[in-house]
């Protein structure tokens, strides 16, 4: 947790293809998935508003995890949670996160830029120096007589800068507050409350989804690092005795795993090893099956949003990149044009949180079990969702299948627009069949838009440019047969289907009960 930047480590520099980034932002930005918020007053770095694309997209990302993750597990249960954003000073100096969620800082003695400190050693001399005190930081930045990148100044010694950013709460400002820098923290401030109203026995998750505040010294790569995102996170509460049996393992027990062990590191290997959950487990790779069943969940979840299998792998974290206090900390990379990226950090936080509160607070957090206090342990898997908007975006972004444009080919479940309703031309009674066609489809709770303008050709192609995976068209065969022409982004091909079975059929086609060839 606090103060690392798990995003840059394991990354090297750039690979893939150049440039991709820049199109793949420029697109997102252009046909409004994200744009800067605040933009007319300059906005604030870091801070970015979903558009309507966007937001969609973000709403059928949570919807799919809430399900996979939460609603549809019941050995443990998982319950959810709705905590506040803004925490008060105590809870965030008892969490560790007031003196330690710090990132070391440089600024330029002429331009008075501010920079992360290691990133800039990272960059200009492709050194590791994570867990590095400030006084060695500045040394290494002397010895290689460091300046600033941008205007080539004298550089500061480092220090060390907070990451939090503090709320001021009541008239006269009299309560120092920070807005949470994870979501985490009000799972564990509530624990107690959730497990006596819900009656929950161990093991039991609760899931949090919603807003994380961090000053990030220098936001960047668009939504990878920026000051205010969305986490989905899961506490996942254990009897102490009871760490090394998971209810529910045998149901991820053959999935296959690509993990890169710290051995593989330490060797300079950077292609990570597959094994079954049950394998890492035997082989003791992983701390715990909790550990295992959250890694070969991610697993699945993530190539159902479109990650390619091969392109994502966890890393077993190095002790200098780790808090003391775990029992093992696994990311989930992403390979991307601008490297490998932290999307999920997976961690054994053990008992600490809880005690930790319990000592600071001076309230009983343990439970009570046959006449024993019980400190629960805890398994977390904490998902960033715009990093997650971003992975889709660059995984899914094709231009070289020679249709002449570029588009996402978005899984159906989450893209932002489910089907385009079109009729051939613009003329009645068409555009009134289109309509209603529309409006039918909307009414059965399916996420779906109107186009009437333009040729068809450049219709589909402002379709496919924003994913969207099915196009309906209204042609004068319905107003004889009754029968639609659904046309498939990813072959092109088309089917002709009778109106009536649109919705059932589209329903199915998202869902995967069919797929697009078993119209034809
Ligand atoms: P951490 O607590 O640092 O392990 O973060 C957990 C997850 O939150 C990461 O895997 C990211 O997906 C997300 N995250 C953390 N910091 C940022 C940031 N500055 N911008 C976007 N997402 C972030």
């Amino acid at each position: 947790m606090a103060g690392m930047d798990k995003s840059k480590i394991g990354g090297g520099k750039n690979r893939g293809e150049k440039g991709l980034f820049e199109k793949v932002w420029t697109l997102a930005n252009h046909r409004g998935f994200v744009f800067p918020s605040a933009e007319i007053y300059g906005g604030i770095a870091g801070i970015y508003d979903l558009g309507p694309l966007g937001a969609k997209m973000k709403n059928n990302l949570i919807q799919a995890w809430r399900e996979f993750f939460v609603l549809r597990e019941t050995n443990p249960p998982v319950y959810e949670l709705d905590g506040s954003t803004i925490l008060p000073y105590d809870a965030l100096k008892a969490s560790g996160h007031l003196d330690s969620f710090t990132d070391p800082t440089v600024s330029c003695l002429k331009c008075k830029k501010w920079m992360r400190a290691d990133h800039l050693i990272e960059d200009s001399l492709g050194m590791y120096v994570e867990g590095m005190t400030p006084e060695e930081l500045t040394k290494i930045i002397r010895e290689n007589n460091l300046v600033c990148p941008d205007c080539r100044g004298g550089l500061s010694d480092v220090s060390v800068f907070n990451l939090m950013l503090g709320v001021q709460v009541g008239p006269a400002g009299g309560q120092i507050a920070f807005l949470r820098p994870e979501t985490a923290q009000d799972i564990f401030l509530d624990f107690k409350r959730v497990q006596q109203s819900m009656r929950a026995k161990l093991p039991f998750g609760i899931a949090q989804i919603g807003k994380s505040y961090r000053n990030e010294i220098s936001p960047r790569q668009g939504l990878i690092r920026v000051r205010e995102f969305t986490q989905m996170e899961i506490e996942m509460f254990v009897h102490p005795k009871e760490i090394g049996n998971h209810p529910s393992f045998d149901k991820v027990k053959d999935v296959k795993i690509r993990i890169l062990t710290r051995e593989q590191q330490k060797k300079g290997e950077t292609e990570p090893m597959e094994m079954t959950a049950t394998e890492a487990q035997e082989k003791k790779i992983l701390p715990n099956p909790y550990m295992a069943y959250y890694l070969a969940k991610e697993t699945i979840f993530y190539q159902s949003l479109g990650i390619p299998y091969d392109k994502f792998h966890f890393r077993h974290m190095m002790p200098e990149e780790t808090p003391f206090y775990s029992g093992g900390n696994f990311d989930l990379e992403v390979e991307l044009s601008i490297g490998r990226k932290e999307i999920i950090g997976n961690a054994y936080r053990t008992n600490y949180d809880l005690s930790n509160h319990m000592k600071k607070s001076g309230k009983d957090l343990s439970i009570s079990i046959d006449g024993e206090k019980v400190i629960p342990e805890v398994v977390e898997p904490s998902f960033g969702v715009e990093r997650a908007i971003y992975c889709v975006l660059e995984h899914c972004y094709r231009e070289d299948d020679g249709r002449g444009w570029s588009w996402f080919q978005f899984p159906p479940k989450i893209a932002p627009i489910t089907a385009l309703i079109l009729p051939l031309v613009r003329k009645e009674p068409l555009m009134e069949i289109s309509f209603k066609t529309y409006e039918n489809l909307k009414e059965n709770g399916l996420d779906v838009d109107y186009d009437d303008r333009g040729s068809v050709g450049k219709r589909y192609a402002r379709a496919d440019e924003i994913g969207i995976p099915f196009c309906v068209t209204i042609d004068y065969d319905t107003t004889k047969a009754n029968t639609v022409t659904i046309r498939d982004r990813d072959s092109r091909e088309q089917a002709f289907i009778n109106k009536d079975d649109l919705v059932g059929i589209i329903l199915k086609l998202v869902s995967g009960v069919i797929q697009f060839g078993d119209l034809l």
